[in-house]
């Protein structure tokens, strides 16, 4: 069978085909601990349930415009005045099929072939794969001193001519780091110099810990929203735990947004009515639950940095936001896929290799889950790999010894 050359290169996503292996193994009846994909264990804000259910008892779900619901936008640029500072136009504002799909329809309305975009390891592995859909080359800028934040001078060496965006994804998946402001200020006066989009992928700003905060490019913009070359990503995914609406907006200049309306009219047509209604009536609702939620994976952080301190050998840089930690995990093995199958087959537990995201000898756990799942879990990824831990384990109610150190 003949296929596009271009899709058969695409890559599976590892975060879905590594949870399709957990379900399978779970469907078996083992006792697997999931510390693989990204999605909080809260329910839908009631505010989103009863919008969108009312939406439904309404029984007129058709076609919205292609760019999004007037009260869902209107919603967004509320959400933008009061995060952002700024105040935007309908016109600025796009309503997509998840943060995922922004992304995408981004790369495909501002690259042309073999152009170039910046992207900072660790980077979230969806992005090298839609980059490459769209015909264009990521280039990666690696932070070279063992922390996950990269130096300014790096970045502004790997533009070249053919350099079209650099996307800032923070506080950063899979590494849970924020980037400093002044390294962000720098970066939006570099493309703001350079003409160069920077793509802010903001989809867990809220989602800090302590006194953390991730301060908007926005900020240091010196231009207005449509002389700036910057384009804000956000969606209800981490920010309410609403991951299966599959609601993301981008707000970014007219121009650009009109591009990306026709990309979805002839694509998409639109997103469904009654998930933009849920996302509106989350972003109208209480915003006590983003707090509540906040809290709560806040206090998964500190259980996960609480167990990671007895596990001799791999190192943690603390988390500041998100809910994900990258343990380094040289000190076992330096190929993270070889690890992560490991602790799948011996530990039940599932992991993400580090070099899916750009980061080689790494492991990205996620806390997203219960305080259970994550205590237990740690405890097992221990026992598999650091012989200072205890030699016996329960895994289920099956008793196991390990035999391989
Ligand atoms: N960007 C990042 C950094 C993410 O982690 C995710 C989800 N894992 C997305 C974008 C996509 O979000 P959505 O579910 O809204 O498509």
């Amino acid at each position: 069978m003949k296929l596009s050359k271009l899709a058969i290169e695409i890559a599976e996503s590892p975060t879905f085909a590594l949870n399709e292996e957990a379900r399978l193994l779970k469907e078996r009846g083992e006792a697997v601990i999931n510390l693989g994909i990204g999605e909080p264990k809260n329910k839908t804000p009631i505010a989103a349930m009863l919008a969108s259910g009312a939406k439904l008892s309404s029984g007129e779900i058709k076609y919205t415009p292609p760019d999004g619901l007037p009260a869902m936008k209107k919603a967004v640029i509320r959400y933008t005045e009061e995060n952002y500072n700024r105040l935007v136009a309908p016109e600025n504002v796009i309503i997509t099929n998840g943060a995922k799909q922004s992304l995408f329809n981004i790369f495909y309305s501002i690259l042309n072939p073999q152009d170039e975009v910046i992207m900072i390891a660790p980077y979230w592995v969806s992005y090298a794969e839609m980059i490459k859909m769209c015909m264009g080359i990521p280039v990666v800028v690696t932070p070279e001193d063992g922390t996950f934040v990269p130096r300014f001078e790096d970045i502004e060496r790997a533009v070249t001519s053919s350099t079209r965006a650099i996307i800032v994804n923070s506080p950063n998946n899979p590494s849970g780091a924020i980037y400093p402001d002044e390294l962000i200020e720098k970066i939006v006066n570099l493309c703001e110099k350079k003409g160069i989009f920077m793509i802010c992928d903001d989809i867990y700003h809220k989602l800090t810990f302590d006194r953390n905060v991730a301060t908007p490019a926005w900020t240091f913009a010196k231009k207005d929203i449509e002389d700036s070359h910057i384009i804000v990503v956000n969606g209800v995914a981490k920010l309410y735990g609403m991951t299966g609406f599959r609601i993301g907006w981008v707000v970014a200049p007219r121009a650009l947004i009109k591009v990306m309306t026709n990309v979805i009219a002839q694509t998409t047509s639109c997103v469904s009515p009654l998930a933009q209604a849920a996302a509106e009536g989350a972003l109208n609702g209480l915003q006590s639950v983003v707090e509540a939620l906040r809290l709560q994976i806040q206090n998964n952080r500190d259980v996960v940095l609480q167990e990671m301190r007895t596990f001799n050998g791999a190192r943690l840089i603390e988390p500041k936001g998100t809910f994900y930690a990258l343990p380094d995990i040289r000190a076992f093995n330096n190929n993270s896929v070889e690890v992560s199958k490991f602790l799948l087959k011996k530990a039940m537990v599932v992991t993400v290799p580090g070099k899916e995201f750009g980061m080689e000898g790494h492991i990205r756990l996620s806390f997203a889950g219960s305080v259970k799942d994550i205590t237990e879990g740690i405890a097992r990824i221990k026992w598999a790999l650091d012989p200072n831990s205890p030699n016996e384990i329960y895994i289920g109610d099956k008793k196991m010894i390990r035999d391989w150190m």
